[in-house]
């Protein structure tokens, strides 16, 4: 092997030594899935390999009879004499990092990751190594997320307010990850809480790996005169937005949550009456937090404004360089509610540097160094 360890292919990032993939975007024989967004976790690979809270949510996103192997998070197992491990990523449940160690040289794969606390997935676990392939959705400095305890008192007092007002409160996220994080920070004391069905699928994979949701009722269960007085929590994905199923819950007010609404345009395009922010992301300080944890020597940063990372790390020290993939980041695409088997169609191709959903100069919410 003359190349680099890991390395982008048309199929994705490869390990030439250990001959597997990790996350790849076409099919492929061997492939190591970080977790189950699609972006990560695409269909038709021969034989997959994941940590074990992940594999009950990655089996329902793929076809049926899909071959996938667990492997407990810190238990390393060889390929081709390359030792493969993986380590919680904190992004969602079974979320993990990749690390991959040939001959003494270490790199990990961090896949989607937060360092925030999230009751429903593990924590992010630094990793040490010399080479720190790295996400960074949310790689400009003005991202930084308020701690989860103060998302938790927006969103609670916000329901509270709607519900005395007697009106519904609607929270549009993404059925998996996001949407479990929300329902663990409400506070069910304060009314129903009624989760769409995209939502509730995923709450029972949760539920089924041991993590903990407050109650969810289903809309059918409601009696008239709750849907009536208001003060119902709703958690719906984006998709659900107009649909037959959401109008019954009326009045209400509405709430996109995301770490894209800390940028106003954003808000005002999602047509909601406010914005949560709230990422299953690292913020900037996470980045360089992380990064900084690994002890790395380089870092490659995919998916989101790597340039802007790259130009800050190289500014302190680091061999830092863009890497060319197809993640595309939280939110429109890869992030979505999951697609059924059968409309598992490639989407287009998205370069990293493209696909960030948010242009920079859109807002003037904070400066770039
Ligand atoms: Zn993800
Ligand atoms: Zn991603």
């Amino acid at each position: 092997m003359n190349g680099p360890l890991l390395q982008v292919t048309d199929r994705g990032l490869y390990c030439e030594a250990g001959d597997f993939f990790i996350d790849p975007w076409r099919p492929v024989d061997r492939a190591v899935i970080t977790h189950a967004h699609s972006d990560h976790a695409r269909r038709g690979h021969a034989q997959m390999l994941c940590a074990p809270d992940g594999v009950d949510v990655l089996r329902t996103r793929m076809l049926p009879g899909a071959v996938i192997d667990a492997v407990p998070y810190g238990q390393p197992v060889a390929h081709h004499g390359v030792r493969v491990s993986l380590h919680p990523a904190g992004h969602i449940l079974g979320s993990a990092q990749v690390r991959v160690e040939w001959r003494g040289e270490v790199w990990v794969v961090s896949g989607d990751y937060k360092l925030s606390p999230d009751p429903t997935c593990q924590p992010f676990e630094p990793v040490r190594c010399q080479t720190f392939i790295t996400e960074c959705t949310f790689g400009l400095p003005i991202y930084r997320w308020a701690p989860q305890a103060r998302v938790a008192d927006e969103l609670n007092t916000w329901w509270r307010g709607n519900r005395d007002a007697g009106r519904h409160t609607v929270v549009f996220a993404y059925a998996l990850g996001k949407s479990q994080r929300l329902l663990a920070a409400a506070d069910p004391t304060l009314g129903p809480i009624v989760c769409h069905g995209a939502v509730e699928r995923v709450n029972a994979e949760y539920r089924t790996g041991g993590i903990e949701l407050p109650p969810t009722r289903r809309v059918t269960d409601l009696t008239r005169e709750e849907l009536a007085r208001g003060g119902v929590l709703v958690i719906a994905p984006p998709s659900a937005q107009g649909t037959p199923w959401l109008r019954r819950f009326q009045p209400c007010e509405t709430a996109f949550a995301s770490g894209w609404m800390l940028v106003r345009g954003t808000r005002r395009r999602r047509g909601v009456d406010r914005g949560l922010v709230l990422s299953d992301h690292a913020d900037w300080p996470g980045l360089l937090a992380a990064i900084e944890a690994t002890g790395c020597q380089r870092v490659l940063a995919t998916h989101g404004h790597t340039a802007v990372l790259v130009r800050h790390l190289r500014d302190r020290g680091y061999e830092a360089d863009s890497l060319h993939t197809e993640f595309v980041g939280e939110g429109d695409d890869g992030e979505q509610e999951s697609p059924e088997p059968s409309s598992g169609n490639p989407t287009e191709p998205l370069v990293a540097e493209s696909a960030a959903p948010e242009p920079t100069t859109s807002e003037p919410a904070g400066g770039v160094p």
